[in-house]
């Protein structure tokens, strides 16, 4: 094996810096201001017009704007939110923090992702949100239920931690008018170390996200600084953005083009090399809608395959084994088939930029070669 450091297919994601970022960050250190400063709303500003929507509110994680966009959407105690299996826990603990419900919603084996259909089927009467995950950055389009959605008072709260940049149609994720979530964690489309941002639908779930990330108190650390008090409004966590953090995303969203073109060349390369495996079905996304951020096949006898890639150097990973079957999430299990086949068979390839065409060849032809070493039957269509 090389001795090389580059992260390579030997690991299953890895972030990508561009190089500015410990200089953006020594910058913040030598100002002082580490915590939520005008560097947090300069980050924010710049999002906004990247996503061509009027406004952007940071937070800590991507699971903190899951939790404060459920708040702004008023879920809450009593409330059931529709969401998928498969996704990282993140979604459904953030449905436990508001007090509400997960009512987990069956997927297309095909995209992973919840149609209009599995929504509908799972929505009932408690049922105040949904939440589609946009699984491997592929876009959710439920502008054919919206009007009935809105209709029983059901809001939709977007998971798009790995959809930064994506595109529904002309417009990217984020810009169809609902609570939209992001996630800048380490090994996500843009990373701001940890981070997350939402993108509000109204000014009043905007307003109401910034006073809950702020432990509930809205004036600014000047307009503190020259009173004697401050008020507390409502409730809060500690759940704003530092500047360190977003002083790291700024560099990332300058070179977010580079991103977006390395990510889908990968892509390509990787569908093209897949294309001549047999057995392994691709799970597709559309590259020039999605920016994509992971590289799914589903493949007979998984476990084995996994072993033997591993075994063999390779970095593949498992997104994720479905919630419903965790033991926190019990009693909420119901049958879910599409969820439980698939989650036998899916297996993510190494996907990050530091890869290159030859890596993605290699890891396809150990791939080939685990498939023959552990047999079985290719999988059912989707
Ligand atoms: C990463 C992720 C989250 C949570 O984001 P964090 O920034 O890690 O808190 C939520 N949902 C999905 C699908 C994710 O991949």
């Amino acid at each position: 094996m090389s001795a090389s450091s580059r992260p390579d297919a030997r690991c299953t994601a890895s972030p990508y810096l561009y190089g500015r970022e410990a200089a953006a960050v020594a910058q913040v250190l030598e100002s002082g201001q580490y915590g939520h400063s005008e560097v947090t709303e300069g980050f924010e500003r710049r999002v906004a017009d990247f996503l061509g929507v009027p406004d952007a509110v940071a937070v800590a994680s991507g699971t903190a704007a899951l939790h404060t966009a459920l708040l702004a959407a008023g879920v809450g105690p009593g409330h059931e939110v529709v969401v998928p299996s498969i996704t990282w826990c993140s979604t459904v603990q953030a449905i436990l923090a508001v007090g509400a419900s997960p009512r987990f919603a069956d997927i297309d084996p095909g995209t992973l992702c919840v149609t209009d259909q599995l929504v509908m089927d799972a929505v009932g009467p408690d049922t105040a949100a949904v939440i589609p995950v946009l699984f491997g950055g592929r876009p959710v389009d439920l502008s054919r239920i919206r009007a009935e959605l809105t209709e029983r008072n059901i809001a939709v709260v977007e998971d798009a931690a790995h959809a930064f940049g994506s595109r529904n149609g002309r417009r990217r994720v984020g810009a169809t008018g609902d609570l939209t979530c992001f996630s800048f964690g380490p090994v996500k489309n843009l990373t701001c170390g940890q981070g997350g941002m939402v993108i509000p639908g109204t000014p009043e779930e905007a307003d109401a996200i910034r006073l809950i990330r702020m432990v509930g108190v809205v004036q600014s650390q000047a307009e503190r600084a020259n009173a004697t008090s401050y008020r507390v409004d409502g409730f809060g966590l500690r759940y704003q953005m530092s500047s360190i953090n977003a002083a790291i995303g700024l560099v990332q969203l300058d070179d977010f083009d580079t991103t977006e073109h390395t990510r889908r060349t990968l892509w390509r390369a990787y569908r093209r090399a897949l294309a001549g495996l047999d057995g392994v079905r691709l799970v597709d996304v559309d590259p020039d809608q999605a920016v994509p951020h992971l590289c799914q096949v589903r493949v007979p006898n998984r476990d084995k395959v996994f072993a033997d890639l591993r075994a063999r150097g390779i970095g593949v990973g498992v997104h994720y084994p479905p919630n419903h079957l965790q033991p926190a999430f019990a009693q909420w299990r119901r049958p879910l088939p599409a969820t439980e086949q698939v989650a036998e068979e899916i297996l993510t390839l190494p996907f990050h930029q530091h890869l290159t065409e030859d890596d993605i060849d290699h890891v396809v032809t150990a791939l080939g070669q685990a498939l023959k070493t552990a047999g079985g039957a290719p999988c059912a269509s989707s």
